[in-house]
């Protein structure tokens, strides 16, 4: 009977979704300072806290807090898939027209959400917190990351000031359509820019870290840059990659052609040696590598449909349909 009228009742308007990897002891203060920034909002909320397969008890700690709170969820992984996976699955799980997404280490402040969901309500699809006054060292995180903003900013075009910032609010149909593969939570504003979607920014709170110990090190810097390209091709050429390969393709396949002949010519007409010479071998292999990149374009539009029509995905994203 129990589990009948919990089922039953309402449906939240806000989720909050928090990864959770080896957070233990901050897991009761978080609650309890999430509640109290909740509860005065009168919308129905609910908390999900996805534990990412945690070495410590932070899982048995959140089935505790499952089973005491009421619009508390918990979703235990079987072991530890990372962040991004994490926020997915809070986002598959979250039911609220709203998602707000935050870190579980306290470092995000909850009292920050109302401001989000007023912007959001602003007409906003996504609104992005900004640590304007961050808590963390400053050669091993803010110098990076300052350096990250801009060059993300520059080179996609979506002018924010801080992308790694968690403590964001989404509209449900925006968070339930970020595929964040790998590590993609940090390029989630390029994601939904790609979606369509309005993006804005809030000057948030920020503290140190207090408890618990930070997931990521410096190391984390390489992995960015490799992302960003693969945002900045997606950003271009996502739906028609033969564009980006056929075209790059092409131009080796031409010079190579021109280079070997300019080689035939002068063999041909002036009897010149040729055989020993390195544009020989240059205009061969691009000749070789343009022919290549063509076919690897051609493979790449296969893939882009099977993966399309076999995940019955949409190339576009719709708005609103007015009948
Ligand atoms: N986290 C996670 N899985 C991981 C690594 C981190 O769910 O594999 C969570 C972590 O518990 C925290 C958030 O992601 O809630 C951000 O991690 P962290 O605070 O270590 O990152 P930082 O603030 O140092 O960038
Ligand atoms: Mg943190």
């Amino acid at each position: 009977m129990e589990e009948k009228t919990k089922t039953s009742e309402k449906r939240p308007e806000i989720s909050v979704v928090v990864p959770v990897y080896n957070e233990s002891p901050n897991l009761r203060p978080l609650t309890d300072r999430l509640l109290q920034s909740l509860r005065p909002i009168n919308r129905e909320f609910e908390i999900i806290l996805v534990d990412d397969g945690s070495t410590d008890d932070s899982a048995a700690i959140l089935k505790d807090l499952a089973s005491q709170i009421r619009e508390l969820r918990a979703v235990i992984f079987r072991r530890n898939f990372g962040q991004s996976a994490a926020m997915t699955a809070g986002f598959d799980h979250a039911r609220g027209d709203i998602v707000i997404s935050m870190d579980g280490d306290l470092q995000n402040d909850p009292a920050d959400i109302p401001a989000l969901i007023d912007k959001l309500d602003q007409g906003y699809d996504m609104v992005q917190g900004w640590r304007k006054d961050r808590k963390d060292p400053f050669f091993s995180r803010r110098l990076p990351s300052i350096l990250a903003n801009r060059l993300i900013g520059c080179t996609t075009g979506v002018k924010l000031h801080d992308y790694g910032c968690s403590l964001k609010a989404y509209r449900k149909d925006l968070a339930k359509n970020l595929l964040l593969y790998g590590e993609l939570h940090r390029f989630i504003p390029v994601l939904a820019n790609l979606f369509g979607a309005r993006i804005t920014e809030i000057v948030v709170n920020h503290h140190p870290r207090k408890m618990g110990k930070s997931k990521y090190g410096i190391g984390r810097t390489y992995r960015v840059l490799l992302d960003l390209l693969l945002m900045l091709f997606f950003q271009k050429f996502a739906t028609r990659p033969l564009q980006f390969f056929g075209l790059n393709g092409g131009i080796l396949f031409c010079a190579g052609m021109l280079i070997e002949g300019y080689l035939a010519a002068i063999k041909l007409f002036k009897g010149v040696e040729i055989g020993g010479r390195p544009l020989l071998i240059l205009g061969a292999i691009l000749i070789i590598s343009g022919i290549i990149l063509s076919g690897i374009g051609l493979l790449a539009e296969l893939i882009v449909r099977v993966y399309y029509e076999s995940s019955g995905k949409r190339i576009y994203s719709v708005r609103e349909v007015l009948d």
